[in-house]
């Protein structure tokens, strides 16, 4: 069931959003070569709870950290561990914030230091794809639209879409209905106004095909190049929408 949020809850999940964006800045602060991933993790955890949020990944379906730090050919899913940052990595975090029982969800991907361009070009144009499939939402409007736009936006960069994982919708659970996949469905599900969605391209520079580390969580690309993954968790309007993860 696809569930439209109250004023209230509305004002909740703006909260859960805005201590998402300024632990992704925290996070963003402290990346750098020799940093572990596991201190990150914990700058995070230590951020969310100062700020009387919970990081809403900790133990959901038993994910044993508070954020996602996902290196190189690591799509998704990184559980921080003692790996180090080098020069030259593209980290995705991906940070979950409730607040009341109210969640955010949303990932950045940085490049550390210098990298290629193709790579540069990949984290560029994943983003940019976020905003493509951001741009076409509004009541009334099909949900399958916002997978249309990433999906022929990362077409025409020769980027593959990973079609194994999809956007969802954000609630008092941090993954609810609906599904907002990266790609053209026949879905004739429409967007309502109060709805808060969570959408999330994750792009590889070479083939789609993924694979699940023996970790059960870690998500990798099939042919070992780089991905990227940006996300933000936005509420539906009647005229458009509001980014809850952003400034
Ligand atoms: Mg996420
Ligand atoms: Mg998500």
């Amino acid at each position: 069931m696809i569930s439209i949020k109250s004023e209230r809850e509305i004002e909740l999940m703006k909260h859960a959003g805005h201590i998402n964006y300024l632990t992704h800045q925290e996070v963003a602060k402290n990346i750098k070569p020799g940093i572990s991933t596991k201190a990150l993790n914990d700058i995070a955890h230590k951020f969310i709870i100062k700020n009387d949020c919970e990081p809403s990944f900790l133990g959901f379906e038993g994910y044993p950290a508070s954020i996602c730090i996902s290196i190189n050919d690591e799509v998704v899913h990184g559980i921080p561990s003692k790996r180090k940052i080098k020069e030259g990595d593209v980290v995705s975090v991906d940070i979950g914030v409730s607040y009341k029982g109210y969640h955010s969800d949303s990932a950045n991907t940085y490049i550390v230091g210098h990298t290629s361009k193709e790579v540069e070009d990949l984290v560029e144009n994943t983003k940019k794809s976020l905003y493509e499939g951001l741009s076409v939402i509004k009541d009334g409007v099909k949900i399958s639209a916002i997978g249309s736009k990433i999906e022929s936006f990362a077409k025409k960069n020769n980027l593959g879409v990973v079609r194994e994982l999809v956007g969802h919708g954000v609630g008092t659970s941090v993954h609810e209905d609906p599904d907002v996949p990266n790609y053209y469905t026949s879905d004739p599900t429409r967007l309502k106004a109060g709805m808060v969605i969570a959408v999330e391209p994750m792009l590889n520079l070479g083939r789609e095909d993924i694979y699940m580390e023996d970790d059960d969580w870690t998500i990798k690309t099939d042919d070992g190049l780089p991905s990227a993954h940006f996300e933000h968790t936005v509420l539906v309007t009647k005229d458009g929408f509001v980014i809850l993860t952003g400034e």
